[in-house]
């Protein structure tokens, strides 16, 4: 499938930050660590997710904010970067698009997964390592 480009793309919505002109993405948030259910990427339609050891993230540059994976989430993973708080995880979803494969098909979830779901505070047990996209 051809990717668009989302600089083109004119229903993609321009956001300022700090008085500069910037594009909102949907990131992935530290719900979806050990949980990595991935429902979402079954929906994609510019199959921008990518898959690390125990979470998922979508590359910013290629997610054209269609909203329509942050429904598909059962634990609430998915959301705008506009939403306060989430720096932290953009560059997290950024840094680790580039060098985790992609996933495009829904695959078996973690055999613990349903024991994650409402633990709080993940970040601590996130994976830098691959997995198997
Ligand atoms: S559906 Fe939610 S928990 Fe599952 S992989 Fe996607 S973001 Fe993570
Ligand atoms: S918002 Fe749309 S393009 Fe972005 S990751 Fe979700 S489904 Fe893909």
């Amino acid at each position: 499938m051809e990717v668009p480009d989302k600089h083109d793309n004119p229903i993609i919505t321009l956001i300022h930050v700090q008085g500069v002109e910037t594009f909102m993405t949907y990131i992935v948030v530290e719900s979806c660590i050990r949980c990595k259910l991935t429902d979402c990427v079954e929906v994609c339609p510019v199959d921008c997710f990518y898959e690390g050891e125990n979470m998922l993230v979508i590359h910013p540059d290629e997610c054209i904010d269609c909203g329509v994976c942050e429904p598909e989430c059962p634990v609430d993973a998915i959301k705008p970067d506009t939403d306060p708080g989430l720096e932290e995880w953009l560059e997290v979803n950024r840094e680790y698009a580039e060098v985790w494969p992609n996933i495009t098909r829904q695959k078996d979830h973690p055999a613990d997964s349903d024991e994650w779901r409402d633990v709080k505070d993940k970040k601590k047990y996130f994976s830098p390592e691959p997995g198997d996209g």
